[in-house]
């Protein structure tokens, strides 16, 4: 074989690596980086083995304070499709998120969201934690769902498209079914009674869907500062009000919220800590709270034995 020879062999060898169709059945998987536990849990029940799954952030994660280590950056841009909230909810690597998604690279959950159904904080700051309105949660991952079948045609099997869509399903019964059993216990809980306080505003879409009035300690998001003066605030708010729980975050320090209790206590009044709820992450596996229709009936479960009438 002569110097020519070798050298079309060569290029013939990186054209047809080149031209290669990768394909789900095979070792050259679609990798799929999820940023928040939520994402995750949509993609992996969905998509299952069809697609390499990675999830950046692990349950007890804080999206807002969230920064990615050097190896993280790395997954980052070594995947094929990085699916993030969006709404600057992952505010510390937002900025990479946006570079990213020039490549065609990174997908925002909520891009697929109507500006609408969307909860504004004083008219121009959307609030990110769609995930509490199941509906729009669903329609959103519906979307996501269909962006990744049409960008990879060629990639999944009949069989495999199959497979997916009674994924999908199933994954959008179980979450219909945890929102109906919301709605079910939460109309035993009178609506004077409707009144959730948390260390911040992560449930304003949950107060919205089911009647509550949602008041946090921090705002929207947990790198945001809270004062004396807001601790003080609550305190006189819930004495006035009697209202009997406060409940802890499973991404946040419980100290602010300690602090209330004690301060309430000073007053006379014994507020009760309700237990702790899954707000910017999901809960561990043992327990089942690992998905968003676990952690989310959790969260029910604890809102609705805290407020329920003695
Ligand atoms: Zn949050």
């Amino acid at each position: 074989m002569n110097r020519t020879h070798i050298v079309l062999v060569f290029l013939c060898c990186l054209l047809m690596h080149g031209c290669k169709t990768r394909s789900a059945t095979e070792g050259n998987k679609i990798n799929v980086v999820c940023t928040t536990t939520m994402i995750y849990d949509a993609i992996q029940q969905i998509f299952d083995t069809t697609l390499n799954v990675y999830a950046l952030m692990k349950p007890g994660t804080d999206p807002h304070t969230y920064k990615a280590s050097a190896g993280e950056v790395k997954l980052l841009k070594a995947s094929d499709v990085i699916l993030y909230n969006g709404l600057n909810l992952e505010g510390k690597i937002a900025q990479t998120l946006e570079n990213l998604k020039k490549t065609n690279k990174s997908i925002a959950v909520t891009d697929f969201l109507n500006q609408d159904d969307l909860i504004f904080i004083d008219e121009k700051i959307p609030d990110p934690h769609v995930w509490f309105d199941i509906p729009l949660w669903q329609m959103a991952i519906q979307s996501v769902v269909l962006e990744i079948v049409s960008r990879y045609k060629n990639y999944f099997s009949v069989e495999q498209l199959d497979y997916i869509s009674k994924n999908e399903e199933n994954y959008l019964v179980e979450l219909t079914e945890a929102h109906l059993e919301a709605i079910r216990m939460f109309e035993m809980i009178p609506q004077e009674k409707r009144i959730l306080i948390t260390a911040h505003d992560a449930f304003n879409y949950f107060g919205k869907a089911y009647n509550f009035q949602v008041l946090g300690l921090q705002g929207i998001s947990t790198a945001s500062e809270h004062g004396l003066k807001d601790i003080i605030d609550m305190i006189n708010l819930i004495v006035e009000n009697r209202i009997p729980a406060i409940f802890i975050e499973s991404t946040i320090q419980e100290k602010s919220v300690k602090a209330v209790i004690e301060g309430c206590k000073s007053k006379g009044y014994s507020l009760k800590l309700g237990g702790v709820l899954y707000s910017d992450a999901t809960g561990p596996k043992h327990l089942g709270h690992h998905t968003l229709a676990g952690a989310f009936r959790h969260n029910v479960h604890q809102i609705y034995n805290a407020l329920k009438d003695e």
